[in-house]
């Protein structure tokens, strides 16, 4: 992967997260939104890095691969720059995103919430451009705040809005979605 020429700048884990420990701790939870706005401003040039990244082994674009293909390029391909392994999956009306060890969590500086907001602003732009529409991300469980896994929903904004008022009333997501 050429980074230069796919717009990329590599950047180490402690660098980022010491920048967003930084931020966690000046600027309190209005970090979530920065960070999530940072994560999508960058998600045109990871998508076009991703297209490239598979012209370059002979696939077409990123839209006509069959579901299972793209599953298993897009894996390689976060792999490969550095984010961590990710499983693709669903969960009634959303897909669903798994990792196990996700560049952005972080278990030494434990949290409350889920709070891998960087990945969630990229993930939104780079999934809603594949869908050809706007799509919303919400991460419902995190390595930060004590899971096992970053987990990822990726939906229309409707049903991550519901989503995300099911748990404030203290149901689960998998309730809410009616994936139990
Ligand atoms: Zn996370």
């Amino acid at each position: 992967m050429d980074l230069s020429r796919a717009s990329l700048v590599a950047l180490s884990r402690a660098s980022f997260g010491a920048l967003r420990g930084a931020m966690f701790r000046d600027l309190g939870l209005n970090a979530a939104s920065v960070l999530q706005e940072a994560g999508y401003a960058g998600g045109a040039e990871l998508f076009d890095a991703f297209a490239a990244w598979l012209s370059t082994r002979g696939f077409g674009a990123p839209e006509t691969l069959a579901a299972s293909d793209f599953a298993a390029r897009a894996t390689e391909f976060f792999g490969e720059i550095g984010w961590g392994s990710l499983e693709l999956s669903a969960a009634g009306p959303v897909a669903t995103i798994d990792s196990s060890n996700w560049a952005e969590a972080d278990p030494a500086q434990p949290m409350e919430f889920p709070c891998c907001y960087y990945t969630s602003g990229a993930l939104a732009d780079f999934f809603g451009r594949l869908a050809g529409q706007p799509l919303a991300v919400m991460e419902v469980e995190c390595r930060s705040s004590g899971q096992e896994r970053c987990r990822f929903l990726v939906g229309s904004g409707d049903v991550l809005q519901a989503v995300y008022d099911g748990m404030g009333r203290g149901e689960s997501y998998l309730e809410v979605l009616g994936a139990q």
